[in-house]
């Protein structure tokens, strides 16, 4: 994906001062964290509206980022920004950091004009109830870079939701009501396509697995991760067994275009073992996941591992927690299908027996989380729309080893404190399964929340309980009137 950059003026200033607009604006898209296309300064309504059009018709085009070198008298952007239909970051910038205050001339004022003709830009989009985000300061500031950068994740992730194939593997746990949700407005709201498929099917690919490729990926396994001893003796089969699911469900998934998958325990049909390794492999390579058929989390991993290709974000959920004052902590685990991207070390393969689902004991990767701070983001539907809720948390090395638990986990402090961040968790009505991420922070997923026009509540370091419950009743009342009739 490809973040575009434009840069606004007019043809008043004449020739040589639009070539030097042109040649700074580019470095300064130069200086920028990521890869952005440099597009030629904008002069006319005619042009910005062209350009909005193209951004909006082209599939590699994330977002456009736009900055007024100069004055850009504003009506000229009312047909481009009305016909803009991708994430817009508006870059309050200028060419140079100091002010040359010995030589400084009408020259030098004529080209650098932003402080003003940016106004005129701010002006017109909020008119025009243009959304976007808005980040000032020189390019050079690693906090300013920080922001585009954060953005411009938020529009891959965009991106990637927008057009996102997910297939179930039967339906949701039965009686569970937070895993419940409305997928036409998902399909409307965020763009994915939610679509059940019978677990037989899979079967059908997993049978299809052939002895040979089985062989190698149970190499393959063993150079990977400690692999108990009994794996590799009398207990082989099981772990071959493990292999084959892998291989199905990775020919399922490429063959359908689908990047996230859910499973349900109560729904396994001909499968002999709960899917672990396979999904814990499979997130590891990006694919979005939710157990008990929890598609929504699963598009809400499926979209953090877009924004973050380089691992560090997991399914998750709150398992039980550590109530010493002073000490609280929260473990969070799943049955087995907690991602190995957020190991601290190497993983060790291992089979357990599992009281549920009454199938054959399932392959498993073990692990503690690597310690680091981090966020545990989840997402419901509040019945008349969907909600966000994210909780920026420290993971830290469990207090003393594990020995006797058999699944990967992660040990978390969530900020500010687990009393103050369960309440206001609670209050949301925000749900036990979660993505924890420490490649994705807070100004990704405001960015992202505010693309897709959906609520997000951060709890964090200043959160108290009743800012909160205030924050609750005021979005309450924003969001029906931002839906309009
Ligand atoms: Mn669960």
């Amino acid at each position: 994906m490809k973040i575009w950059f434009l840069t606004g003026s007019q043809g008043l200033y004449g020739e040589e001062t639009l070539r030097q607009v042109a040649e700074q604006s580019r470095r300064i898209a130069e200086a920028l964290p990521l890869a952005v296309e440099w597009k030629p300064v904008l002069t006319d309504a005619a042009a910005i509206r062209r350009i909005m059009l193209e951004a909006s018709a082209d599939d590699t085009c994330a977002g456009v980022i736009a900055w007024m070198h100069t004055f850009s008298p504003a009506k000229m952007w009312i047909a481009g920004l009305d016909a803009l239909r991708k994430p817009l970051l508006h870059l309050h910038t200028q060419a140079n950091v100091e002010l040359p205050w010995s030589s400084i001339d009408m020259d030098f004022m004529n080209l650098n004009q932003a402080a003003h003709g940016d106004r005129e830009f701010g002006h017109i989009q909020t008119r025009l109830r243009v959304a976007r985000k808005t980040v000032a300061g020189h390019v050079s500031d690693p906090y300013v870079a920080g922001r585009v950068l954060a953005w411009a994740r938020a529009a891959t992730g965009l991106a990637e939701v927008r057009t996102l194939r997910l297939a179930r593997f039967g339906d949701n746990m039965r009686d569970v009501a937070v895993t419940e949700g409305d997928k036409v407005e998902a399909q409307l709201r965020f763009g994915v396509s939610v679509n059940t498929y019978g677990v037989n099917d899979l079967v059908e690919a997993v049978d299809a697995a052939t002895d040979a490729d089985v062989t190698s990926l149970v190499k393959e396994y063993e150079e990977l991760y400690r692999v108990a001893p009994e794996l590799l003796g009398e207990r082989r089969e099981s772990l071959r067994y493990a292999a084959r699911i892998e291989l199905g469900l990775r020919h399922f998934l490429e063959g359908g275009g689908f990047k996230a998958f859910t499973t349900n325990f109560e729904d396994l049909g001909g499968l002999r073992q709960l899917p672990g390794l396979a999904v814990q492999r499979l997130m590891a390579d990006g694919y979005g996941f939710g157990g008990e058929g929890d598609w929504k989390t699963a598009v809400l991993l499926r979209t953090l591992k877009a924004m973050a290709p380089g691992g560090g974000t997991s399914f998750m959920e709150d398992y039980t927690y550590h109530l010493t004052p002073g000490e609280e902590l929260i473990l969070g685990a799943h049955m087995l299908e907690v991602c190995p991207s957020i190991a601290a070390g190497t993983p060790s393969c291992e089979i357990h027996p599992l009281g549920i689902g009454g199938r054959e004991d399932p392959v498993r990767l073990v692990f503690d989380a690597t310690p680091g701070p981090g966020v545990v983001v989840g997402l419901a539907d509040m019945g008349d729309r969907f909600r966000l809720v994210a909780n920026e948390i420290d993971i830290v090395t469990p207090p003393e080893p594990l020995p006797s638990l058999p699944v990967a986990r992660a040990v978390w402090r969530p900020r500010p404190d687990l009393r103050t961040s369960t309440e206001a968790w609670l209050t949301a009505g925000a749900p036990h399964h979660t993505v924890l991420s420490t490649a994705v922070g807070a100004e990704e997923l405001t960015d992202l929340s505010d693309m897709l026009g959906v609520e997000l509540l951060l709890i964090d370091a200043g959160t108290t309980t009743r800012q909160f419950a205030k924050e609750l009743r005021w979005n309450q009342a924003y969001y029906r009137l931002a839906q309009g009739l």
